[in-house]
């Protein structure tokens, strides 16, 4: 087991609406850490400074919207996959003092791929979306062999820098229609969803036959989106599951041990109902 950090924090802003201090905040009681997960929320022009008292805190911890480019940034070594990603999720400061970032929300969406069945050799993969979560989506993708990715995005010239980043990606769409027309997997990895007077990412009809319906996001009672694809036959999972395996991902990233996974999800499940 690796030593504890000085603190365990989630920087974002805003953080007040987290699920994940419940979902760490179990499994530390459960291994008997001696530490308690806490969001703090930064406003960006904070960032340097928290990131500078948390080095000097020997903190680690996790790192959400909108920090995730910007602590890339900010640390002295990445690993394979945040590089890839240009983002990060998860930080540590490693022996030697530097701030070491990671990026599990790409492990994270393979865990919810597999949730579905969805992980699959040569999968055609239509993802909605081109921020963080798309191009962490997209780094996933890339390495299920054979797979290839059309992609859609409100802001076009958003989706076309994506795309520029990674050859998975075959066809930039116009139209969410256009590019969910010949997948067998949908990812739903913009923001809608998260209120419930939202439109739906892309209407059921536009779908494929059959096709397995990945929405990023997650809200109590599950997304409008989710529960439209499962009534219309397509197996369908929201982003709780990923929620959970990205911090699971994390928690042993911070610690060398195994994360107590099915007590993270129940407490992820009480959280969410509450
Ligand atoms: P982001 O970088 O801010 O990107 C937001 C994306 O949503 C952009 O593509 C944006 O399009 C699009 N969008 C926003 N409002 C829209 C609207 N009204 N109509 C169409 N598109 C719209 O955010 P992110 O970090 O990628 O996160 C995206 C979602 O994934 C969030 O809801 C987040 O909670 C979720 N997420 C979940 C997990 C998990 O563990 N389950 C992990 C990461 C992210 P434009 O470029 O046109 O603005």
């Amino acid at each position: 087991m690796r030593r504890p950090p000085g603190r365990l924090v989630l920087v974002g802003h805003p953080v007040a609406h987290s699920l994940s201090p419940a979902l760490q905040n179990a499994a530390l009681r459960h291994a008997e850490l001696p530490i308690v997960y806490e969001a703090i929320d930064v406003p960006p022009p904070a960032l340097e400074a928290t990131v500078r008292r948390l080095i000097a805190a020997r903190a680690s911890g996790n790192v959400t919207v909108p920090h995730k480019e910007a602590m890339a940034r900010s640390c002295g070594r990445l690993d394979r996959i945040a590089e890839r990603v240009q983002a990060v999720n998860t930080f540590r400061v490693a022996e030697d003092g530097v701030l070491e970032g990671a990026n599990t929300d790409v492990g994270g969406f393979d865990a919810l791929a597999r949730e579905v069945g969805a992980l699959r050799a040569g999968a055609r993969v239509a993802v909605l979306g081109a921020g963080g979560s798309a191009a962490a989506v997209l780094a996933a993708i890339e390495r299920w062999s054979g797979a290839t990715a059309s992609l859609f995005n409100r802001t076009t010239t958003r989706a076309s820098a994506l795309a520029a980043r990674f050859p998975v990606v075959d066809v930039v769409a116009a139209t969410a229609d256009e590019a969910v027309k010949d997948a067998a997997v949908v990812v739903n990895a913009t923001s809608l969803g998260l209120r419930a007077d939202d439109p739906l990412p892309v209407a059921i009809d536009s779908l494929a036959p059959g096709a397995a319906v990945l929405d990023l996001v997650y809200r109590t009672g599950e997304t409008a989106w989710v529960k439209a694809a499962r009534t219309r036959g397509h197996a369908a999972v929201d982003g709780l599951y990923m929620l959970l395996e990205q911090g699971a991902l994390a928690f042993e990233w911070w610690f060398d041990i195994s994360a107590p996974r099915d007590v993270m999800r129940a407490a992820l499940t009480a959280a969410v109902r509450a």
